[in-house]
């Protein structure tokens, strides 16, 4: 009889130091079995689905709780999320749960939601029920999810280009199982963060370290890797990089899990990746530019992408100075400037207060004299890619303001403001800027890089601040590098498939 698997998706990665809930209405999702058959093309549930359908598995869709980045989470969801999930459990009876998930996922009172979740089904669906789970390459993988989950399976590439693959290598587990092939995940977890915009797996030591885990699964010495470096802006008890190993023989993934950890481990300072550059460097650079190309600005303390507000006027500020200078393409989300702009109107003038009002802690606000509504717009673009391409994205209602050469875009709730139809979309060509600012840590890189001069991050305040060290954090663990030394990985682990 063909086996039954019951897919839900729980995604949202939270940044700590955002102090904005993310209530129930911030998500989306088609829930129900219409998700199995919802065109999401090039994502992580369309691969699960492609390759179990393929095998004769009988699929069913649970609950599709999806959210970008944001702050934490309400209770009230991850409480509604595992009730619906229940009830699709009583209702399909499952002989295996397939849950996809970001993994980097704090709440209003756990540090851990996605690895409660995990347990709490375990403790509904009994032992016998197989549980995959599918990470993001940033989750915070935690050993409450390793005893938990029988196989974990993680994007392989950052920017995150994998979804789609990364649900077929978590089906092709869940074949594997019910081939009855033997399988042993082994953990071992790495007590150290690094900002995201450090590190990519396209370039330097982190693609050798990947390279090394394709190799052993190619020569078919493993069957499946994932390498988690960890989200950093999670400040809370239990919080750690890690690696996980699938192999059919329990030495093996003991041995290569733990070679893989220590190679992590060796990287501890080269993700941190170059030393921020100060602004004003950034700002000489694009006054002597002759290229004729722009010089992008990331942004990325304040990036969506990575759980921030977006709502930081800083990069502005630096710049006003220089608007009669320098041609600039700038963002702030701020809802209540945008509508002052709306009330102002196209073509009128007025003085505007933007930026710091989501997260008023961590920026200053900054005044805008004499700006142009240059324009006014409620739409949405479909982004350019490559990562997300033909996606579309609504930042809600959104003005751009004229000051000499800055335009200056206000808006309600952008997120993914890395991507270059973005500025495109409102009006503003950033080809012919001279200084183009995105909020964003890496992905942006692959469509900004082929226009741009340079690109630089510079030290600016946010949420999702590189710079660690200056972040707030009051929960997280000890040790925890880069806060302190860590010891070498000296052990990893197997929890579940046991002999
Ligand atoms: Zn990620």
């Amino acid at each position: 009889m063909a086996k039954k698997v019951l897919i839900s998706q729980f995604s949202e990665e939270s940044n700590s130091f955002n102090p904005i809930i993310r209530q129930i209405s911030g998500f989306g999702g088609v829930s129900g079995d219409n998700m199995i058959t919802a065109n999401q093309s090039g994502l992580t549930v369309k691969g699960v689905v492609d390759v179990l359908k393929n095998a004769g598995f009988e699929l069913y869709g649970g609950v599709d709780f999806r959210s970008g980045s944001a702050g934490p989470v309400s209770n009230e969801t991850v409480d509604y999320f595992l009730e619906q999930t229940k009830q699709h459990i009583e209702r399909v009876k499952p002989d295996c749960l397939m849950l996809v998930m970001h993994g980097a996922t704090v709440s209003e009172s756990s540090g851990d939601v996605c690895g409660d979740m995990i347990s709490e089904l375990r403790s509904v669906v009994g032992e016998d029920v197989v549980i995959s789970v599918s990470f993001d390459l940033h989750a915070n993988v935690t050993e409450q999810t390793v005893k938990n989950a029988d196989y974990i399976t993680g994007y392989q590439k950052y920017p995150h280009l994998d979804h789609y693959e990364t649900g077929v290598r978590a089906g092709q587990r869940i074949i594997d199982h019910y081939n009855g092939e033997k399988s042993y995940l082994s953990y071992g977890a790495i007590p150290m963060i690094a900002p995201a915009s450090g590190y990519t797996t396209s370039t330097g030591k982190l693609k050798l370290l990947m390279d090394k885990g394709h190799k052993y699964v190619a020569d078919g010495i493993i069957k499946d890797f994932s390498v988690f470096q960890a989200q950093p802006w999670l400040d809370c008890p239990i919080l750690n990089s890690s690696v996980v190993v699938i192999a059919n023989n329990k030495e093996t993934s003991l041995a290569i899990s733990l070679e893989l950890a220590n190679l992590e481990y060796d990287l501890k300072d080269d993700l941190f990746g170059n030393p921020l550059s100060p602004i004003k460097d950034v700002i000489e650079f694009a006054l002597n530019n002759k290229t004729g190309k722009p010089v992008v600005i990331a942004d990325t303390a304040d990036s969506p992408n990575a759980g921030a507000t977006g709502d930081s006027a800083y990069v502005i500020e630096k710049l006003l100075p220089y608007k009669d200078d320098l041609r600039c393409a700038l963002v702030v989300n701020d809802p209540a400037a945008v509508d002052e702009a709306f009330s102002i109107g196209v073509g009128n003038y007025g003085d505007i207060m933007v930026g710091a009002k989501l997260a008023p802690k961590l920026s200053n606000p900054v005044l805008i004299k004499n700006a142009k509504i240059k324009s006014l717009h409620d739409h949405g673009f479909f982004m350019a890619g490559p990562q997300e391409r033909g996606q579309f994205r609504y930042p809600g209602k959104t003005a751009v303001l004229l000051v000499g050469k800055l335009n200056i875009l206000l808006c309600y709730h952008a997120a993914t403001i890395g991507d270059r139809s973005f500025y495109y979309s409102y009006g503003v060509d950033p080809d012919f800027c001279d200084i183009v600012s995105v909020k964003a840590c890496t992905s942006f890189r692959a469509g900004y890089e082929p226009i741009a001069a340079k690109i630089f991050n510079p030290a600016t305040p946010g949420a999702a601040n590189a710079s660690l060290l200056d972040l707030p954090f009051e929960k997280r663990p000890k040790p925890l590098y880069p806060f302190e030394e860590i010891e070498k990985i000296i052990t990893t682990k197997i929890y579940r498939n046991k002999d």
